[in-house]
């Protein structure tokens, strides 16, 4: 079966490019009915903290990327990394090399002034035991690096790329697998040993992740083949990149997914949207759940060029979505903003009132927040007019519309939209006017504004919280 892994590193919040890798991952997981594993790789502990692995497994959770097993955590798996280094070091595959930091700059130095590439030189990869007995003697401490012959050629068939090569003289000399330690033990394991003896171990068959992991892949696959055991597919996903097209980055403001989710977009449209950075389905759909991406994932339809951020595409996304979802369940999401406003109300007693609140502003919705603004003038008794209002509250005759419908209030029990548009015609007849000059006239003195939501709808609304009395007692002052 097949079997793939996220493997995040503590180090921040979730990225959206940590997250979209989960999301390519799980589709193919998913469409192949295997299995994805959260794996925490938090080796470097100073830069390792848990409010990230939190941060981490809370959105990928509010995604909707349920993972089968996991999380482990890679900081409990030491051992494992220190018997695959031991089985290197038996194999004679991987050495203990005592170069001081001061040696290696000036190893560097010297090759920088004969302008080349810097890289290990393999100078201990043959020390003889009298050497090695030496530097010991001396006090020093040793890393631990991993042979990668000049001459040795990789070639992995990627998923997305095709076709790779890599020429062993490219990856920078012999790797280091752990850090220095002294008294011949091995020190702390680090990223590329951990990733294959993990992967090994937890039997992954397929390596998805980022372009910028494609030289580790190099470096991996020789890995693999020094432990003798079977190499697994790889695919490398494209990167994001800002609209000026580099690499997305911090720089570039809004990054991690909790962000994402402050600024008001929904799970389901930033799955939706990160799902078509770099991939897009044969129907040439665009909005789609992950469940049905899923379906019809591959990787043949992956692209190799970066893709870019689009953030009105994110934003007609979300617009999608929050006009799609039902009131009832739109409202439960616009409560926490109400409140965060101030806006008085009670999220139990006013539930049907608020839930009608929602279904009127849900279709101008771009973002959550929106519906701050957009409703602000529900949750107060009095308004605020502007000058178009001003103007028509001042035309001729209109006192006696405006009186007329607040006196006919309390008379009618206005419990539904029907009832309201009733109670405008009846008043609209007896007052023998025009119907648009009364529609004109009730807006202005509810709504305060000759623009904006509909009128019969927003006037029931204030209906149920008794606003309207109070707004056309002051219109009529
Ligand atoms: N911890 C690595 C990262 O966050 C994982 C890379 C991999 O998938 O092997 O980039």
């Amino acid at each position: 079966t097949v079997r793939v892994r996220i493997a995040p590193s503590p180090t921040g919040n979730l990225h959206i490019g940590t997250a979209r890798t989960a999301v390519f991952n799980w589709l193919f997981a998913r469409h192949k009915g295997g299995q994805f594993i959260l794996r925490i790789e938090d080796t470097d502990t100073e830069r390792s903290r848990p409010e990230f692995t939190d941060n981490i497994l809370a959105g990928l959770q509010w995604l909707g990327l349920s993972w089968d097993e996991g999380p482990y955590f890679q900081s409990q798996r030491f051992d494992l990394y220190r018997t695959t280094i031991q089985t290197l070091l038996d194999k004679g595959l991987a050495y203990r090399a005592y170069d001081t930091p001061a040696e290696l700059d000036a190893m560097r130095a010297q090759q920088k002034a004969k302008g080349l590439a810097p890289r290990y030189d393999n100078r201990h990869r043959h020390l003889t035991p009298q050497q090695q007995a030496a530097y010991e003697a001396e006090g020093r401490s040793a890393v631990i690096r991993f042979r990668i012959d000049d001459d040795r050629t990789v070639r992995w068939h990627d998923l997305v790329h095709g076709p790779m090569t890599w020429q062993g003289s490219d990856l920078g000399g012999d790797m280091v697998i752990a850090r220095a330690s002294g008294g011949g033990q091995i020190g702390q394991p680090l990223y590329n040993l951990a990733v294959v003896a993990d992967d090994v171990d937890m039997a992954i068959t397929h390596v998805i992740r980022g372009e910028d992991h494609i030289a580790n892949t190099a470096k991996q696959i020789l890995l693999y083949e020094a432990l003798g055991v079977p190499v697994p597919e790889f695919a490398h996903t494209p990167l994001i990149l800002n609209p000026s097209g580099q690499k997305l980055s911090k720089r570039d403001g809004v990054t991690s997914i909790s962000e994402f989710q402050n600024m008001g977009f929904t799970a389901a449209a930033l799955a939706n949207y990160m799902t078509l950075l770099g991939w897009s389905p044969p129907d040439g759909q665009e909005q789609f759940t992950l469940a049905e991406a899923a379906k019809q994932f591959s990787f043949d339809r992956v692209n190799r060029a970066g893709a870019k951020f689009d953030w009105d595409k994110l934003d007609w996304l979300n617009s999608q979505y929050l006009h799609a979802t039902p009131p009832a369940q739109l409202v439960e999401a616009l409560i926490p903003y109400w409140q965060e406003a101030g806006y008085a109300f009670d999220p139990d007693q006013d539930r049907p009132w608020l839930e009608a609140l929602a279904a009127l502003v849900g279709p101008s919705l771009t973002r959550l927040p929106d519906a701050v603004e957009l409703s602000h003038f529900f949750f107060t008794e009095t308004v605020d007019y502007s000058e178009a209002a001003r103007q028509q509250l001042q035309q001729e005759g209109i006192d006696a519309i405006l009186s007329a419908v607040y006196e006919a209030l309390p008379t009618v029990s206005l419990d539904s939209i029907d009832a309201a548009k009733g109670l405008i015609n009846q008043v609209t007849k007896a007052q023998g006017v025009k119907k648009g000059l009364m529609m004109r006239s009730l807006r202005a003195a509810l709504m305060g504004d000759m623009q904006g939501p509909d009128l019969v709808e927003s006037w029931f609304i204030l209906h149920q919280r008794q606003f309207d009395r109070p707004r056309l007692a002051a219109a009529l002052s």
